[in-house]
């Protein structure tokens, strides 16, 4: 590999002056230099300074099947040889994306059985938010536009997965949302919750908010709701075990239909092949990415739902929409292998019967009594841990996420790749992970939350 020829120092500086990173403080990196991941294998990221860290967060929620398996490297290799790319546009096809869409559709939830192919979970939102209103306005009811989203959600980065999305600071450089989008509570008790009110209880009341936002929009006018089933980058938020076969009434009742993204929680992450499984509903649009290749090449699947694709196919003609790279050739060959290793090892049972009860009991057993902590939970292997200044009354440090950062940095300092986001650290460990690497992980948790104890005092 060429980049040996360079010391870090050099990396850095290059890196600083040529490459603009995603979510990144543009000066913070010119000042600190970035950190170089060289290589990994496993549930192991290594540094260019030789330093192995456990990977808490899978990547980026990606790393499904850890790192360093050749059988993907050699099915993109054959790929690459024997057809590298054709385009799916006019009709054409090639044999992986159409095996994958098989594959998918025996996995999804019985109602969805036809997949749409992106390169990356932002664009299969904005696929999704297209086709819910190219539907309606197929079924001749055009102004049923409206989409109901969640404050804190994460659905991308492009222009419609930030509209769609429910964070603040990213709307806050949009320049203006796409129009027709309407943000409402989320299900998060741990700050959201009445004193007493019971998890059922809070659970049925996020949901009315949903309900609430439909009947003020008027239900003629509403297209979908969108969700997480489990809120990722918002911090690794779980729903009450009600909350979604509510929303799923709801948008039955108003004849809403019902979008979810499953871009984190795909592929197993909550012990079923979906989250949709394991909340027991079934969507209209499902959106995928991620653990869909373990994060070895780009690709996104839009899951679609029966109803929407009889519209698209009977009364359709021809919908304008696609990408150059919608269904990969070499892409959805690594899927399709990726699926297998995961279906081989039988890592969705493991997680949903073996790690994933093991990994909430280990997080609650080990960490939730520690100082610094005012919850953790976890579903299947996401897990989060609420960080407070006081844990009675759970008021937390300022200003705001100060504090999960220096607990970050020592978990990463002492070999733990952990990320913060607010006032919340969050875990996506690969689903390889066994007892014993989370037994590893929560040894590494605590020893950063006593550091920091000692920092913030
Ligand atoms: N939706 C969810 C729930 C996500 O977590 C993400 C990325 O983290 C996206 C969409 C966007 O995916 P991508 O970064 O591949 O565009």
């Amino acid at each position: 590999m060429t980049y040996q020829n360079y010391s870090l120092k050099q990396l850095q500086a290059i890196d600083a002056r040529h490459h603009l990173h995603p979510f990144t403080d543009h000066k913070e990196l010119r000042d600190a230099g970035s950190r170089m991941i060289v290589r990994a294998d496993g549930p192991y990221v290594y540094d260019s300074e030789g330093n192995q860290l456990l990977d808490g967060m899978a990547g980026l929620w990606c790393v499904a099947v850890g790192y360093g398996r050749k059988e993907l490297a050699e099915v993109a290799y054959d790929q690459m040889l024997e057809l590298p790319y054709y385009n799916s546009f006019f009709k054409c096809s090639t044999p992986t994306p159409v095996l994958l869409a098989q594959k998918l559709a025996e996995l999804a939830p019985k109602s969805v059985n036809q997949v749409f192919f992106g390169s990356s979970g932002s664009e299969s939102n904005d696929t999704a938010l297209r086709l819910v209103r190219h539907f309606w306005a197929l079924e001749g009811k055009p102004e049923k536009n409206i989409v109901i989203s969640r404050r804190d959600a994460y659905h991308g980065s492009t222009v419609a997965g930030v509209s769609l999305g429910g964070m603040k600071h990213m709307h806050g450089q949009l320049g203006g949302a796409i129009p027709n989008i309407v943000h409402v509570m989320p299900p998060y008790a741990f700050e959201l919750a009445e004193p007493g009110e019971s998890d059922e209880a809070f659970g049925l009341r996020a949901a009315k908010a949903v309900e609430d936002a439909i009947i003020e929009a008027g239900p003629e006018n509403v297209a979908a709701f969108i969700g997480e089933p489990v809120m990722g980058a918002g911090g690794v938020k779980i729903p009450p075990k009600i909350y979604w076969t509510e929303i799923q009434r709801i948008c039955r009742k108003h004849d809403v239909l019902l979008m979810l993204d499953e871009v984190i929680t795909g592929y197993g992450r909550t012990g079923e092949w979906f989250a949709a499984q394991t909340y027991g509903i079934e969507p209209d649009t499902i959106t995928t990415a991620k653990a869909l290749t373990s994060g070895y090449l780009p690709l996104s699947a839009l899951l679609v739902g029966d109803r929407i694709a009889a519209t698209l196919v009977d009364k359709g003609g021809e919908f304008y929409h696609g990408y150059t790279y919608s269904g990969h050739p070499v892409a959805c060959a690594v899927g399709l292998k990726n699926l297998e290793i995961i279906e081989r090892e039988g890592l969705v049972g493991r997680v949903r019967d073996d790690t994933g009860p093991y990994f909430e009991q280990q997080l609650k057993e080990r960490i939730s009594g520690h100082p610094l902590v005012g919850e953790t939970r976890a579903i299947g292997l996401m897990g989060a841990i609420e960080i407070v200044r006081d844990k009675a009354t759970r008021e937390r440090f300022k200003p705001a996420g100060s504090a999960a950062v220096v607990i970050r940095d020592h978990a990463i300092a002492n070999g733990l790749m952990l990320r913060a986001t607010g006032d919340t650290m969050i875990l996506s460990p690969p689903l390889i992970w066994t007892r014993e690497t989370i037994d590893l992980a929560c040894d590494r948790i605590l020893k950063a939350l006593d550091l920091a104890l000692v920092d913030l005092q």
